[in-house]
């Protein structure tokens, strides 16, 4: 992609995948069949976990956790509002309250502290989330969790090989969910995966998945095939995802290796520009890096990043706001009554950040187009102050 717009992200695929892809087309079982279950075991090894259960998407995966967790109307679930949409509306899908916290401002993760004053009679779980593939705090979340004898649930989505003191993202909590979304590490197309070690819950979260049916039946064209013990949904992966996502793990490493690098050169080329605030990595956390975001200083307005991100696209430089605060959508304060100024750190992150072009296959001729942009952006800006 030498020419035109240099995109936000970019799928990292070979043909190992489209070879695994080709098997499945050639062994015409198009769904409920092995490369589910190899992608499973993939999954769940690589992330400390006993099992795994594919789903059509991560966002499907948090629905499950929640419903076979058995969270609904009046219960509250603590989270964080600096996040993609999905981490929240699952908690709201299933009837319970979103409680947002605020972020602490280096790992851009939910504040531990502001989580113990936000507990209540009510609460029933914390949901936390590896944001942009940081999986710092998760372990302070865990013990908080055990404390107070709170589920914790991990939004994984973002953090697949991610390690904190050397535990991988996805084995905090009491379930973890992953995404496999093409914008993530590693894509199936669409895709999410719950892990747990709790084999009753992986069992509930496979008859979920699938209409509800009893689960050991699930290939069968017996009976079984027609019962329903529960309200399921149809939220199964198909065999062509997930022979994509057998090939996308077997290539995790030399994937993951090519994001760090170029991560690692960014920061090398950013760390001098004034009035830009890169990624902060604690020494014990490996990322798993997801987007690279840097944010702007204190001193400039949402406004002005909007121009910003508008003047790189016009320049054919990919760039988003990632992310507008959960609990300033319609929907939330709407539904909850959520305002401006309730989560002040998350807000004021929010407004200033900006997601650069990132994928393994940058290279060092597109990282400089879009470091040398992004300069001349911010400096334009000020002079027109
Ligand atoms: C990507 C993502 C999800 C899941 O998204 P899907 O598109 O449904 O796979 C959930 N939570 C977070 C934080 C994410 O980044």
């Amino acid at each position: 992609m030498a020419d035109g717009m240099i995109p936000l992200s970019r799928p990292d695929l070979s043909d190992l995948e489209e070879r695994l892809v080709l098997e499945v087309i050639r062994s015409e079982r198009l769904s409920i069949g092995p490369m589910v279950e190899r992608f499973e075991s993939l999954v769940a090894q690589a992330s400390g976990r006993a099992h795994g259960v594919a789903v059509n998407s991560g966002t499907s995966g948090l629905h499950l956790a929640l419903l076979a967790l058995g969270i609904g109307p009046g219960d509250e679930v603590i989270t964080t509002p600096f996040s993609f949409i999905a981490s929240s509306n699952c908690i709201a899908y299933v009837g319970a309250r979103p409680v947002f916290v605020d972020i602490e401002p280096r790992s851009l993760n939910m504040d531990p502290q502001a989580i113990e004053a936000a507990i209540t009679p009510r609460t029933k779980a914390i949901l936390a989330v590896e944001t942009f593939g940081n999986p710092a705090h998760m372990d302070t979340y865990a013990r908080i969790a055990a404390r107070h004898e709170l589920i914790m649930i991990e939004d994984c989505c973002e953090a697949l090989g991610a390690t904190l003191a050397g535990r991988p993202a996805g084995s905090f909590g009491r379930v973890g969910v992953f995404g496999f979304y093409p914008n993530k590490q590693i894509t199936t197309g669409e895709g999410g995966m719950i892990v747990t070690d709790d084999e009753r819950l992986a069992e509930v979260c496979r008859s979920l998945r699938n209409q509800g049916r009893p689960v050991g039946q699930v290939g069968g064209t017996g009976g079984s095939w027609l019962e329903h013990e529960r309200l399921g949904y149809n939220f199964r992966l198909d065999e062509l995802s997930a022979a994509l996502g057998v090939g996308q793990m077997q290539r995790l490493e030399s994937i993951l290796a090519r994001r760090r690098d170029v991560a690692n050169q960014y920061m090398q080329r950013l760390m001098g520009v004034r009035d830009l605030i890169l990624p902060t990595i604690e020494p014990d956390v490996v990322p798993s890096w997801f987007v690279f975001v840097v944010r702007l200083s204190t001193g400039f307005t949402d406004v002005e990043r909007d121009r910003i991100i508008e003047s790189l696209r016009r320049h054919e430089v990919g760039a988003a706001p990632y992310f507008p605060c959960i609990h300033l959508q319609p929907f939330y304060r709407n539904m909850y009554g959520y305002r401006h100024g309730m989560f002040p750190i998350a807000e004021s992150v929010s407004q200033r950040t900006i997601a650069l072009p990132f994928y393994g296959s940058l290279s060092a001729r597109e990282l400089e187009i879009v470091a040398q942009t992004l300069e001349v952006m911010i400096m334009r800006e000020q002079l027109s102050r």
